[in-house]
């Protein structure tokens, strides 16, 4: 960092003239132009404060959050100047990298689209080529069966997942299984030890390394059902009825127990912190946090509470206190082995040649689960216009998937262990991200 000379000296400006906006607002450019993130999005955020609601500047601190793989955190910058009509082009595009990235297809490419057709100039070639892709396919296993369904859309779904469904991971298993799995399966055990089930577990790590895979097929290994919560859809949804949407969400898993309640994108809450509606946004922390507290001692019994995040620094720390999600867990990018173990558990119900999984392993360095199904659906799909021509199935075999690796970009595990780092060097008084220490050691 300190080698560039031009940079450094921007950031001496900036510190001796901190009302400059356009000297700031320079500054924040250059350093996310040099992938400088977490840096470029603390300028941006300086500058919006000189300047709020400032749509180039809003621009840069959801590009810089975007590339480090806080997408919630984007959407909620993105959220009020998308609200008016006739905002800048290129916010819906950074929008639709956030909401793609998300897995919501049908709102990314409706943004992307909506976008690109009032300035051609914003469209990105590779954006538009991943939300033209088929849709991935459901589960391979039994289709979600809905149950009552409350306002804010949630369902209950048991899918039959179960571990024997998630590959590698094994230490990941294991610390779900002494947190969630014991304890209600053998609740004396426990009991002996002063030990009580409860407390909520937060998974955290890169996007597409199976939070939510994992958090469905623990649901499944308990016998439990699973409802699936995206935090900033309940935000999103309108003002002022968030409070009920949140309530209707507790009480729909309480009908359902034993229920695992799995909350997607919790650093969503944190970001709004920050924004104009503080005084409502504090009420709906204060809500989560009184429903996951429980309002009586047996309110939340057999209700088990997942929270997922790629930004765990963004996770306020309220949240992290005892009995709520005080129990970290990381779930990383998986190694060659988990990569062979994930494509075969992806192709196990596909018409198959002799499979090298390994062999597809060994090239696919960085890619994560949702990078490999991305691989396995792009080769089904060739295989499949194949097989229509040829009039007959041809099974999918080891150079399909090659050739589709090829042309897979894998996700952000690089930015996201960049990101990572400077948390783990920076901002680790507390020991909280030890466990990332020798993970961010590594090359990446
Ligand atoms: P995250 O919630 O971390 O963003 P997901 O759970 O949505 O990631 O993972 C995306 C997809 O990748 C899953 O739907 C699943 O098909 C696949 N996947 C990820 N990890 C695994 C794994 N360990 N074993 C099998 N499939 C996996």
């Amino acid at each position: 960092m300190l080698h560039d000379a031009g940079l450094q000296a921007l950031r001496d400006a900036a510190r001796l003239s901190p009302d400059n906006l356009p000297l700031r607002h320079h500054l924040a450019g250059q350093l996310l132009s040099k992938g400088y993130l977490a840096e470029a999005e603390a300028e941006y955020r300086a500058a919006l404060v000189l300047a709020p609601r400032n749509a180039e500047i809003t621009a840069g601190l959801a590009e810089a959050f975007v590339r480090q793989s806080a997408y919630g955190a984007a959407l909620a910058a993105l959220e009020p100047l998308l609200a008016t009509p006739g905002y800048p082009p290129r916010l819906g595009v950074l929008a639709a990298q956030a909401l793609l990235a998300e897995g919501d297809t049908a709102r990314a490419a409706h943004r992307y689209y909506e976008a690109v057709s009032r300035d051609p100039s914003v469209g990105d070639a590779d954006l538009a080529a991943r939300l033209s892709a088929p849709p991935a396919p459901p589960y391979p296993v039994a289709a979600p069966v809905p149950a009552s369904a409350p306002a804010d859309g949630a369902e209950v779904d048991r899918s039959g997942l179960s571990f024997a469904d998630v590959a590698g991971m094994e230490a990941v298993k294991e610390a779900l299984r002494i947190k969630l799995l014991l304890p209600l399966q053998q609740p004396e055990l426990f009991a002996a030890f002063g030990k009580r089930a409860g407390g909520g577990v937060l998974l955290y790590g890169p996007p597409g390394a199976g939070k939510t895979h994992l958090a469905r097929a623990a649901a499944g290994e308990l016998g439990a059902a699973f409802v699936n919560v995206g935090l900033a859809d309940i935000l999103d949804m309108y003002i002022g009825s968030s409070e009920r949407n949140l309530r209707a969400t507790f009480d729909l898993a309480r009908r359902n127990r034993p229920c695992v309640l799995f909350f997607d994108e919790v650093d969503a809450l944190a970001a709004r912190r920050s924004d104009m509606r503080q005084a409502h946004t504090r009420q709906l922390v204060n809500q989560f946090l009184a429903e996951l507290d429980g309002v009586d001692q047996n309110a939340n019994e057999g209700v088990l509470v997942l929270a997922a995040t790629n930004a765990p620094w963004y996770v306020d720390v309220a949240f992290r206190r005892p009995g709520r999600f005080d129990q970290p867990v990381f779930v990383p990018p998986p190694d060659a082995a988990a990569r062979a173990a994930i494509l075969r558990i992806l192709c196990r119900d596909k018409p198959l040649a002799e499979m090298d999984f390994d062999a597809v392993a060994r090239v696919t360095d960085h890619f994560v689960g949702a990078d490999l199904k991305g691989v396995v659906d792009r080769a089904v799909e060739a295989k499949l216009h194949q097989s229509i021509s040829a009039g007959r199935a041809i099974p999918l075999s080891t150079p399909d998937l090659l050739a589709a690796a090829q042309s897979v970009r894998p996700t952000a595990v690089r930015e996201w262990m960049a990101t990572a780092r400077n948390y783990v060097m920076h901002a680790n008084d507390s020991g909280a991200w030890d466990e990332l220490m020798p993970w961010v050691k590594g090359k990446w």
